[in-house]
C-alpha cells in the first residue's frame, strides 16, 4: 500500500466491523488512523468524547455543516453523524491510511470526492438472526435502539452491492485475514 488511501468500512450495526477495525489498527498503528466522526447520539457504555466519536449538540452539528467542515455527514438512526475534512488531513498529512467507520450514505459520498484515492468495503452478518444476537450479547443497547437498528440493517444491506467488497463476517479471525488482503491490496 503506497499512497495513504481513505479505508470506507460499511456495515449494518453489530455485523462487527469496530471488532475488525480496532484489530487493524492494534496491529498497524504506523499505517492507519480511525477517523473520529462527530455524531449528536449520546455516548454509549464506556465511550468517551474525542476517542470513539466528538458528540456534538444539534445546534453544534448544524454549525459545522454551515461552516463547511464535514467531507460528508448523513442522517442514520434518526441522528446525525459526520466526517471532518480535517480527520482525512490530518491522516494524510502523517502519511497514514485513514478508516472510515461510516454507513452506506456516508460511502457514497466519499467515492464521489476520492474517486481513486479509496478502498470500498461492506461487511455483512451470516444472517439477520446472528446480527440480532450479536447487538442483544454486546448489551450496549435498549431493545427499542435493537429494533431500530434492525430495521435500518435491512435498508443497508439493500446497498451492499455498492461496495468494491462484501465480507461475510461469520468466523472472526478468517474475516480479519480477507479483511488485511483487501486493505493492503492483496
Ligand atoms: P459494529 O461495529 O459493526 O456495530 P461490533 O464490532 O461492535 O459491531 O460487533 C458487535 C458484537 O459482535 C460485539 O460484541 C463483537 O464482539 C461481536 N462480534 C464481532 N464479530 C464477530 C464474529 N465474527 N463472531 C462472533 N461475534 C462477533
Ligand atoms: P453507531 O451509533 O453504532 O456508532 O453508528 C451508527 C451508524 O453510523 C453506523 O452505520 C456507522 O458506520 C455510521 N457512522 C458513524 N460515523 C459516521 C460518519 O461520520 N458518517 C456517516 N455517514 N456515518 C457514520
Amino acid at each position: 500500500m503506497s499512497k495513504p488511501k481513505l479505508i470506507i468500512v460499511s456495515a449494518p450495526s453489530g455485523a462487527g466491523k469496530s471488532t475488525l477495525c480496532q484489530r487493524l489498527l492494534k496491529d498497524y498503528p504506523e499505517k492507519f488512523k480511525f477517523s473520529i466522526s462527530s455524531t449528536t447520539r449520546k455516548p454509549r457504555g464506556q465511550e468517551q468524547n474525542g476517542k470513539e466519536y466528538h458528540f456534538l449538540s444539534k445546534p453544534e452539528f448544524q454549525k459545522g455543516i454551515e461552516a463547511g467542515q464535514f467531507a460528508e455527514w448523513a442522517n442514520v438512526h434518526d441522528e446525525f453523524y459526520g466526517t471532518s475534512k480535517s480527520e482525512i488531513d490530518a491522516a494524510f498529512l502523517a502519511g497514514k491510511s485513514i478508516i472510515l467507520d461510516i454507513d452506506v450514505q456516508g460511502a457514497a459520498s466519499l467515492r464521489k470526492s476520492y474517486p481513486n484515492q479509496h478502498i470500498d468495503i461492506f461487511v455483512a452478518p451470516p444472517s439477520l438472526e446472528v446480527l440480532e444476537q450479536r447487538l442483544r450479547s454486546r448489551g450496549t443497547d435498549p431493545d427499542a435502539v435493537i429494533a431500530k437498528r434492525m430495521k435500518n440493517a435491512k435498508s443497508e444491506m439493500d446497498r451492499m452491492n455498492e461496495f468494491t467488497t462484501i465480507l461475510i463476517n461469520d468466523d472472526l479471525d478468517e474475516t480479519y485475514k480477507k479483511f488485511k488482503d483487501v486493505v493492503f491490496g492483496k
